[in-house]
């Protein structure tokens, strides 16, 4: 019998609907040539081109559709142009992430033999590993609300046992999934500086107490300035990083570049209900509308969608096309005549996801 999931698509402003639609199209290919699985797209309006022109940048409704869905795919929004009143930046993203408490950023980072890196890999190294950011608090908890006052200005950094404890339930997890496919060897690794502040050390003592549940797995810390040489100069020593938000923000930006770029930096913001999927970059209005936009962030943010839906569902195909989907885009990468201009190449964003689709389903 055939499972229907229903997708909350958020076409997003700039380069968004450009890369979206050729996702949405390889996702249906996709579930038409299954035996278990259909997906039923909708389209809630939001975004900035959507406030500009009704004032509103995330209906009700549409945030209703979403917290509906089976899984939301959204593509970048924001426009350099349009801002909320208070001069901020339109990011109907993060109204979803506080809305649906999406704790877990999860920003994986691969590099397969034969893409091209900034780094000069020894023969025969690949890198593939994922970064864990915590995404509701830390040192964001106090977002726009600083404290300033003419000679001093405060943030705090928040860290609640209640968040943490989901946030390592769920680093650990996706270690013990990793090992169980044979991706990684099971090592969770809890990036922080707790040498210097407090919150830092009460984070790590909760790592602990989590990783205690799981003696299949190993557990070990790192200071966030030595990871952050360590992606650099080993950065295929790393299975599941997981880290607080600031810290994790800016791992996930060296992550996007050991890749190749934003252009192929998916990312996932999930809870325990509900999960966001969506491409590192923003909106690139520089590039909007001239057939130049990578579609592979996006179109990787699709193939984590279909993990994540096969896994919460039990339903092996969806997480077998996932990576299917994957790895399609990484023989396209490296094969490399149908890439676009942010990653060497000169193809247009039809050219590069139509050769997705090529890898797919011709033999
Ligand atoms: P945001 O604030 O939303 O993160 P940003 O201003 O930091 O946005 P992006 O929109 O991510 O920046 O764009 C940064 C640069 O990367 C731009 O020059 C843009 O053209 C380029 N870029 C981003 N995404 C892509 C893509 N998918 N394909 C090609 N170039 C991209
Ligand atoms: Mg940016």
């Amino acid at each position: 019998m055939t499972k229907t999931f229903s997708i909350a698509v958020f076409h997003g402003d700039g380069i968004g609907p450009e890369i979206m639609a050729p996702t949405l199209e390889i996702l249906r290919r996709m579930s038409e040539a299954s035996n278990g699985y259909a997906l039923r797209f909708m389209a809630p309006p939001a975004g900035a081109a959507h406030y500009a022109a009704t004032g509103e940048s995330l209906p009700a409704a549409s945030m209703e559709t979403a917290r509906n869905a089976d899984a939301i795919l959204l593509s970048a929004m924001g426009l350099p142009d349009v801002r909320y009143e208070d001069g901020t930046e339109i990011s109907p993203q993060i109204d979803l992430r506080k809305a649906l408490k999406l704790f877990a950023g999860v920003r994986p980072v691969r590099l397969k033999v034969g893409q091209k890196s900034p780094l000069n890999l020894p023969p025969g190294r690949e890198i593939d590993f994922v970064l864990i950011r915590e995404s509701t608090e830390g040192l964001f908890y106090t977002q726009g609300r600083g404290e300033v006052t003419e000679n001093e200005a405060r943030e705090t950094l928040l860290v609640s046992r209640d968040v943490s404890e989901k946030l390592f339930a769920f680093a650990f997890a996706l270690a013990r999934t990793r090992k169980e496919t044979g991706r990684g060897p099971g090592r969770v690794t809890c990036v922080d500086k707790a040498n210097v502040f407090r919150a830092f050390a009460f984070f790590r003592q909760m790592f602990d107490a989590e990783a205690a549940k799981y003696p299949d797995l190993t557990a070990d810390h790192a200071y966030v300035d030595a990871t952050a040489l360590w992606m650099v100069q080993k950065p295929w020593d790393f299975d599941v990083l997981v880290t607080e938000n600031m810290f994790g923000d800016i791992l996930s930006d060296l992550g996007a570049g050991l890749m190749g770029g934003l252009g192929l930096a998916p990312s996932a913001d999930i809870g325990l209900d509900h999960a966001v999927f969506q491409p590192c970059h923003g909106s690139a209005p520089d590039i909007a509308g001239q057939g130049l936009a990578n579609p592979f962030a996006m179109i990787l943010s699709g193939a984590m969608m279909l993990e994540w839906l096969g896994i919460k569902h039990a339903d092996p195909e969806m997480t077998t096309d996932g990576s299917r989907l994957r790895e399609a885009i990484e023989e396209v990468i490296a094969q490399g005549d149908a890439v676009t201009r942010d990653i060497g190449g000169t193809a247009s964003t039809k050219i590069a996801a139509n050769a997705v689709l090529d890898a797919l389903f011709v033999a």
